[in-house]
């Protein structure tokens, strides 16, 4: 039993959300937890609501269960936002009814989030929101099905296991879950490093636009609408490129960021040892994340934000 199994009893209406653009972790912890509710309260109404998941992830998990959050009835007992660090996050449409709903409840594992539920379950320093959700639900009701999507989350928000947000405590859940019959290998091929031919053709692109400064410490890429129109991606199609610029011998920090419209950014930024905390600037963004990992979106043109990004780098180094 656990304060979210307990709630889960209290209920009769559910409703299970994430943070929009979903990654991994956030489609991994949402159906994860809609599985879980639907295969062992068949007496309760449950639903999932989420933004349009990656393709990558839906060879591995069912997503077909996803309801639009004008759908949900009006009166939902308990709401649980999983992975998101903010309800601006959050689908717009859903913020009234997670707000309204007799008992919201947030499961994070975000160290910007400053719990914006009724009841809060945040652990910074899990890997991902699925291990968390992982030790809130009983371990023997838990089926294979809903052990992947779990499996699945940690592998995507660790990086198969090598972010230095993986303890021991991920590997022992990760144990556990294997323990249920989770295929590892086609989790971790399909859903992660398996990329479409149009996926390698935009990471070109973006190596080639590349650009290094202060000796190499920080490497930058933008990736435009226009690139995205000409090899006929999506949003979702930009994930892994920053991590390739991180992945940059020399390069401490990496900034990638995607033209969502008009002078309109989604800045990712990653830190590979921790000499910058680069949540704390994503959070000046209105953003979040983690000290290694974060993101924000940023108004404005290219070159001033790329610019401010620096500079406020340059501000933080702690050696
Ligand atoms: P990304 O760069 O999108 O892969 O995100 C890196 C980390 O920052 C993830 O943990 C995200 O959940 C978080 N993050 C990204 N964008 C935002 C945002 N706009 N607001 C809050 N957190 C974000
Ligand atoms: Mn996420
Ligand atoms: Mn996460």
């Amino acid at each position: 039993m656990s304060i979210l199994t307990d709630k889960i009893n209290d209920s009769n209406v559910i409703a299970v959300t994430g943070h929009v653009r979903p990654d991994g972790d956030c489609v991994g912890s949402t159906t994860a937890l809609y599985y879980y509710i639907l295969e062992n309260y068949p007496e309760k109404k449950v639903y999932l609501t989420l933004d349009t998941p990656p393709a990558s992830v839906k060879k591995c998990i069912d997503c077909d269960v996803i309801t639009a959050p004008d759908s949900l009835p009006d009166k939902v007992d308990l709401f649980v936002s999983l992975d998101s660090s903010t309800s601006n996050r959050l689908l717009e449409a859903a913020v009234e009814k997670f707000n309204s709903a007799g008992v919201s409840f947030v499961v994070d594992h975000h160290k910007t989030n400053i719990g914006f539920g009724d009841i809060n379950h945040i652990d910074a320093d899990a890997s991902s929101c699925c291990e968390v959700l992982f030790e809130l639900l009983d371990y023997d009701k838990i089926s294979v099905r809903t052990a992947s999507s779990l499996y699945l989350g940690i592998v995507h928000d660790t990086g198969v296991f090598k972010y230095s947000s993986t303890s021991k405590r991920t590997m022992e859940v990760a144990g556990k879950l294997l323990a249920k019959g989770v295929d590892s290998a086609f989790i971790i091929d399909t859903s992660f490093y398996e990329k479409t031919w149009k996926q390698n053709k935009l990471l070109a692109r973006a190596i080639d636009k590349a650009e290094i400064s202060e000796d190499g410490k920080i490497a930058y890429t933008v990736i435009s609408q226009a690139d995205l129109s000409e090899f006929r991606c999506g949003s979702s199609d930009t994930e892994g490129i920053v991590e390739q610029l991180r992945l940059t011998e020399g390069v401490e920090i990496a900034i990638f960021m995607r033209e969502d419209a008009a002078n309109v950014y989604k800045v990712s930024m990653r830190a590979k040892t921790g000499l910058v905390d680069v949540s704390e600037i994503s959070v000046l963004y209105n953003g979040g994340g983690h000290s290694k990992a974060a993101g924000f979106t940023a108004h404005g043109n290219y070159d001033e934000i790329i610019a401010n990004v620096i500079s406020e780098v340059n501000k933080r180094w702690t050696v």
